[in-house]
């Protein structure tokens, strides 16, 4: 028995490198065009990003 099977590595032109996340990201304001970066993780833009305004402690240091 002579099984004569030739095996050959069959190179699919497909193997097209994955593109790491191209979705163009925007600001998730409506109407808002601003692109947001990859790397940046916010859902809003510079100027929609909500802003926290650190607590001031209403202290009033009394003056004597
Ligand atoms: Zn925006």
């Amino acid at each position: 028995m002579s099984d004569n099977v030739m095996k050959g590595k069959r190179v699919f032109g497909t193997s097209r490198a994955p593109k790491a996340t191209t979705e163009a990201r925007k600001c998730a304001r409506e109407s808002c065009e601003t692109r947001l970066s990859r790397y940046n993780k916010r859902e809003y833009c510079y100027s929609h990003a909500p802003v926290k305004y650190p607590r001031l402690r209403g202290r009033v240091v009394p003056e004597s």
